[in-house]
């Protein structure tokens, strides 16, 4: 049967905040394809989270030209589930793509020179067929292109109708302020920076957070859930069906440390008391700081993205709860 969107989506199942000083709302949580959406995944689950996020509210869909595996391969999947489900639908969606990270074979495949992010969004809008991007993101500061010469290919990216706002992502403060000013300078105002953030890494609270609202960007953070360690999943020992457990995934066995679980739990048991899961508890823990405008993330069923999306049922916490947390997080 032909997939028709839930009809009560807007209908206070999601909430909506403006990124930044931009006049673009986002959803409080995004969902990332960087895992799950891969040739090596179930396309059919795929689908259906797409199809489940869209039918709660969540209107932006987040992807970077190498996300898969096989690299690529997740744009693609994406476009098929649009051409397939969302003919129709392309002005209610949000969809950002970057370019930084290895992509294609030869000195212009990586990194984050002119050449690599004029070549990339190219390709990306092909594997997607989309016409056009929300958001298309330098994925990071290499380290040697100077940060003039890849904003500047940001710029005209924008001013060439590829993509609607500019954001970066996973700069150093130092650069981002260079990339910021170059930026609102050239009339195409930093939309947002995307970085990782979560409980257990926060070093955007170390400038990168600042930084962004001095500009008036918003800021989306990534990996919320710390790629699940912040999640009921691995509380008693390392599931075969997770992302450590399997070869095609970035986090590694001996990322989930013993010491993290320990601290897991006791954030579970904050969380029970809060009538959250720990997923939900962590999300809106990331949520809590005005400057963030929402979390991407993934999921590998819609059951997770389900519990995902309850977050924002509850986003207060009492001081003695905050107090609690900051002092299990910071031992
Ligand atoms: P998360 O921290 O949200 O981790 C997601 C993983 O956690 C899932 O795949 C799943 O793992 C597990 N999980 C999620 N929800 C639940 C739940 N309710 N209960 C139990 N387990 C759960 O985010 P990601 O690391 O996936 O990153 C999110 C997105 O951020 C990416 O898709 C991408 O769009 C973006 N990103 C950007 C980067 C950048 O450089 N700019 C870098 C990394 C990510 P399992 O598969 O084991 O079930």
């Amino acid at each position: 049967m032909e997939y028709e969107p839930a009809k009560d989506r807007y209908f206070g199942k999601m909430q909506y905040k403006y990124c930044g000083n931009s006049g673009l709302l986002l959803p409080r949580i995004s969902l990332g394809l960087w895992h799950n959406f891969g040739d090596v995944d179930d396309f059919g689950i795929a689908t259906d989270m797409v199809k489940y996020a869209f039918d709660n509210g969540i209107t932006h869909f987040d992807l970077a030209n190498n996300y898969g595996p096989s690299p690529g391969s997740a744009e693609i999947n994406f476009g098929k589930i649009l051409k397939n489900n969302f003919q129709g639908y392309r002005d209610e969606m949000i969809i950002s793509s970057k370019a930084g990270h290895e992509m294609w074979a030869g000195p212009y495949g990586d990194g984050s020179s002119r050449k690599n992010l004029m070549a990339s969004i190219d390709q990306s809008l092909r594997r997607t067929g989309l016409e056009y991007f929300d958001i298309f993101y330098s994925h990071r500061y290499d380290g040697v292109t100077p940060v003039e010469e890849t904003i500047q290919a940001l710029i005209d990216i924008v001013k060439r109708g590829k993509a609607l706002y500019a954001g970066i992502s996973k700069y150093p403060p130092e650069k981002a302020r260079i990339a910021y000013q170059m930026l609102k300078d050239n009339g195409v105002p930093c939309l947002i920076n995307q970085s990782r953030y979560s409980m257990f890494d926060r070093e955007v609270e170390n400038g990168t957070l600042a930084l962004a609202d001095e500009f008036g960007a918003g800021f989306i953070a990534f990996s919320p859930l710390a790629q699940g360690i912040l999640t009921n999943k691995y509380l008693h020992g390392i599931p075969e069906d997770s992302r450590a457990a399997k070869s095609t995934g970035f986090l590694k066995k001996d990322q989930v440390t013993e010491d993290k679980i320990v601290i897991a739990r006791q954030l579970n048991e904050i969380a029970q008391r809060r009538g959250q899961t720990l997923a939900q508890m962590a999300l809106a823990w990331v949520l809590k700081d005005e400057r963030v405008t929402s979390v991407i993330v993934g999921a590998s069923s819609v059951k997770q993205l389900s519990d995902n999306l309850k977050t924002v049922e509850n986003l207060e916490f009492t001081d003695d709860e905050v107090n609690q947390i900051s002092s299990l997080i910071s031992s």
